[in-house]
């Protein structure tokens, strides 16, 4: 199989060997939408792909369960964070099972403190970081000279976009540069804030550093591949990168980078800001999961897709028809060996379900289920 990598630009084969596989996951406040169930989808169906051409695949993905945007609703809601993560973790994953999407493994920020600690003192201890007199720790940017290899952004860039972040801290005066980005976040005293020791003082991590820390723990120094939604790119996995580097040593931290497009709706990115999210949760009482499934495959993964109603409603009925073909008699044709060379082909999924057409019965069946789709009616 190959993957176009984000990175290199270029189309590159899934390296030999069992494959490591972590995706970023949400922030858990007004989770799912249905951006953040095109990411999930696509990954699970790589993940079912690499499976059925015979790979061995271990899949993490994170939940951000503490970072400045959770403490800021929580605040807004009048909850506490941990309550209001908890909940919206639990619909999370709830909408992430009926959509048939769930990593192997689903880990909290807050569960590997231990691990963000230890990166953050061999970062500190390299001179890739420095700590402000408040107990605030930064990561030093001139450590990093390949910073800006993904993104490929001018310094300019980088800047107009750090500043317009949830948590924006450009002008930020304990650092020496203002694309340094926090590790640690001192804590400010206040006590609806989480906190945690540490030998520079007591605080909570950068949201950046969270995902650098699962990754060693779980996943080991060096990942198969790390994707995401694309709006990830910069600062989070450019920073990602400067940091896993910097503290294990081991280049590259990902061999591929790998990002889904942006889902639109009314020709307009489907975001908090603009007002226009629709929620799986919602679809889910009027479609079928596997309707739904079948409408975010209907795109290529690292293609913007629009999303409209129409467009769940034809996937229901496209649906329908492969559960009527799915009980006649068996038919194969070619369709295996296409639906092969579709996956193979940098995870070309509205391929794939092409591929599926000319085939019926049983044979539809099993290969339907490559990439999560239940034809035939359970137990
Ligand atoms: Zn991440």
């Amino acid at each position: 199989m190959r993957l176009r990598d984000t990175l290199s630009g270029a189309l590159v084969p899934v390296p030999d060997g069992p494959v490591t596989l972590y995706v970023c996951g949400v922030t858990p406040y007004d989770t799912t939408h249905i951006g953040h169930a095109f990411t999930f989808v696509q990954f699970d169906v790589l993940v079912r792909a690499l499976r059925w051409l015979g790979r061995e695949v271990t899949y993490v993905q994170n939940v951000t369960d503490i970072d400045e945007s959770i403490l800021a609703k929580a605040r807004e809601r009048g909850t506490d964070w941990k309550t209001l993560g908890d909940r919206e973790t639990a619909r999370f994953v709830d909408d992430l099972r009926a959509l048939r999407a769930e990593p192997d493994r689903l880990v909290t920020a807050t569960s590997c403190i231990d691990t963000i600690r230890q990166m953050i003192a061999a970062l500190l201890e390299r001179g890739a970081a420095y700590a402000a007199d408040d107990g605030s720790v930064f990561f030093r940017l001139s450590a990093s000279p390949m910073h800006g290899e993904l993104s490929k952004l001018s310094r300019e860039r980088m800047l107009a976009v750090s500043a317009s972040q949830d948590d924006a801290d450009t002008d930020d005066p304990r650092k020496e540069d203002p694309l340094d980005f926090a590790l640690w976040r001192c804590w400010s005293g206040g006590p609806d804030e989480p906190s945690w020791e540490a030998p520079w003082g007591r605080g909570r991590p950068g949201w950046h550093i969270e995902c650098s820390a699962i990754n060693l723990r779980h996943l080991g120094p060096q990942v198969t591949i790390h994707g995401g939604g694309e709006d990830l790119i910069f600062p989070h996995h450019e920073s990602e990168i400067a940091q896993s580097e910097a503290a294990t040593g081991v280049r590259p931290f990902a061999r591929i980078w790998m990002h889904t497009a942006m889902t639109r709706m009314s020709g307009a990115k489907m975001s908090k800001s603009v007002g226009n999210l629709v929620y799986v949760s919602d679809l889910r009482g009027r479609y079928p999961p596997d309707a739904i499934r079948l409408a975010l495959l209907a795109h290529r993964y690292r293609e913007g897709s629009e999303w409209s109603e129409d467009a769940v409603r034809e996937a229901a009925a496209r649906l329908q028809r492969l559960q009527g073909a799915a009980r006649e008699a068996d038919r194969s044709s070619d369709a295996e060996e296409r639906l092969r060379a579709a996956l193979a082909d940098d995870l070309d999924t509205p391929a794939a379900l092409a591929a599926l057409e000319p085939a019926a019965g049983p044979t539809l069946v099993r290969l339907a289920g490559v990439l999560g789709l239940r034809l035939a009616s359970e137990g």
